[in-house]
């Protein structure tokens, strides 16, 4: 599933592609159609990411929310030299196109069209996401300070923190060396503050290399050239640990695969 950096960078995309001028909209799959309808011709006039959910302000005064899931995937589709756009695959469930370029989302989990309060009432659901500047990291703070759930499960629950998924967790938790069966309530401030900063810096990272590498590329060696992907995380995906070489251990937490070192996060 796509984390948050991912969201944050298609939102920044997007603006850069689609916003501030009038759109063909479509919906080759269907399920959209009617909304796509209402919405061909008018303007995006700004893309914007909170956690894992992407809005799209039209001038028509309504949102449109989009949420990946596990199987959406956005598709960007230039124009060829003859200025003819690639037609829509039958599985789009919405194309957004200017006369140069298709931006096309298939298989989100939700893509719907409504009044302003459909994002008022997602976003009220969701914890800080540490790429906004108007995150507050008190309610993240309060909210596993106050938990008996594992940090573990805490950091992929979105009303605690908006945006981390499954390799983010392990590999903050990782860099922290904070153990994740650790009840929230049993973590000292200080093991708190570095988790919310290590979010932060990690998911920022994410957005600027546009995937996720948490490995400190000084650390590596490699401060310029591209990290292979088996290089990319200390703990997450892998069989042993990057810094000490034990065994990763690996289980099921918040139904999905946790990976830790046992000697690094006690
Ligand atoms: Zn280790």
């Amino acid at each position: 599933m796509p984390e948050g950096h991912t969201i944050h960078r298609l939102a920044r995309d997007h603006t850069r592609l689609l916003a501030g001028r009038p759109l063909v909209a479509r919906s080759p799959q269907g399920r959209f159609a009617a909304s796509a309808a209402r919405l061909d011709g008018h303007v995006v006039e700004r893309f914007e990411a909170y956690g894992k959910h992407l809005f799209q302000w039209w001038d028509t005064g309504e949102v449109v929310h989009v949420h990946l899931g596990l199987f959406g995937k956005v598709r960007v589709r230039p124009a060829d030299g003859h200025g003819v756009l690639p037609e829509a695959p039958p599985s789009v469930r919405l194309r957004l196109a200017t006369d140069t370029v298709a931006v096309d989302l298939t298989g989100p989990t939700d893509c719907s069209l409504g009044p302003p309060e459909l994002r008022d009432r997602i976003v009220a659901r969701l914890g800080p996401d540490p790429l906004r500047r108007d995150a507050d990291p008190e309610r993240f703070d309060a909210g596993v300070a106050r938990s008996r759930a594992p940090i573990g499960a805490l950091l992929l629950d979105q009303s605690v923190v908006a945006g981390v998924g499954n390799v983010y967790r392990a590999e903050a938790l990782f860099v922290c060396g904070i153990h994740p069966e650790r009840p929230g309530r049993e973590l000292v401030d200080a093991e708190r503050a570095a988790l919310w900063a290590t979010v932060v810096s990690m998911l920022r990272q994410g957005v600027k290399d546009n995937r996720i590498v948490t490995v400190d590329r000084a650390e590596l060696g490699r401060p310029r050239t591209r990290v292979p992907r088996r290089e990319a995380t200390y703990a997450y995906g892998r069989d042993h640990c990057r810094r000490c070489g034990a065994a990763i251990a690996r289980w099921q937490l918040a139904n999905r695969t946790m990976y830790a070192c046992p000697g690094c996060q006690r």
